[in-house]
């Protein structure tokens, strides 16, 4: 297996006096799927945005690629661009074009050239199917394509890893698989990927390791059939018998 990509060593996370993540310690290898899961407020999203920093952890290490990224000496914003997210909401510039949206950060972060950041994005836009869509306007896009943009402005900067945040829960029901389709082909390519997610159906297909997280720690961690067939924490059971 290697060294894992991302090592999260005794992670706790405070707002205030309320303790979200609680001594959260995981390894996620390269080529993993891990999808979280759990009810509302435990802790999921906080989870997710400490491992590339956009929530600064009270305590613990975060190693990516090695590097501790909690270390304030740590250059953030050089591992971020190793890390792709995906929130709920798309967060597109509505004033530019779709091919603007997707050849800024290479173009500004990496010092692509435009033709090389518009022949990526292009070939990344075909893959998920809206290559004709390269001169529109995010507001001239369906919640499904716009999602789907966000997906491949994430892929344009080559990361090592995609984060997804809740990708299709902002979406209407019949957008949903469009969405989870292109994750599912990223999963197909061996892409490292840590889904916050409620598509309970995804989670047991795509993922390598589901986790459980309630009340800021990972009760239940087990490949996906173990997982949902066989729950043994009796929070994760309680859980399941509410979502499936
Ligand atoms: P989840 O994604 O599982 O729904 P979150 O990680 O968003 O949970 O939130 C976990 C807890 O932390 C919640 O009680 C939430 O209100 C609190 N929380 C999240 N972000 C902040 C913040 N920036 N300031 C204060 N409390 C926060
Ligand atoms: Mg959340």
């Amino acid at each position: 297996m290697g060294n894992p990509l991302i090592q999260v060593q005794n992670l706790g996370k405070k707002f205030g006096d309320l303790e979200v993540l609680k001594d959260i310690s995981v390894d996620i290898y390269k080529g993993d799927v891990v999808c979280v899961i759990g009810p509302s407020g435990s802790g999921k999203s906080t989870f997710l945005r400490c491992l590339n920093r956009l929530e600064e952890p009270t305590s613990g290490h975060i190693l990516f690629e090695g590097t501790d990224i909690v270390d304030k000496n740590t250059n953030i914003d050089k591992h971020r661009q190793k890390m792709g997210m995906v929130f709920q909401q798309f967060n597109l510039f509505p004033h530019m074009t779709i091919l603007k949206n997707l050849t800024l950060a290479p173009m500004k972060l990496q010092g692509k050239s435009s033709k090389e950041a518009e022949e990526q994005a292009l070939k990344l836009l075909d893959k998920v199917g809206l290559k004709d869509r390269a001169n529109s306007y995010p507001n001239q896009l369906s919640g499904g394509q716009k999602q789907r943009i966000a997906i491949v402005r994430a892929l344009c900067m080559n990361p090592d890893v995609m984060l997804f945040d809740e990708p299709t829960s902002a979406l209407d029901p019949e957008m949903v698989g469009e969405v989870l389709n292109v994750m599912r082909e990223l999963a197909e390519e061996k892409m490292t990927m840590v889904v916050v997610t409620h598509e309970m159906g995804f989670a047991k297909e795509v993922a390598t390791r589901v986790m459980f997280m309630d009340g800021g720690y990972f009760l239940e961690e087990n490949e996906p059939v173990e997982f949902f067939e066989h729950p043994k924490n009796d929070r994760l059971k309680s859980f399941l018998s509410k979502v499936l």
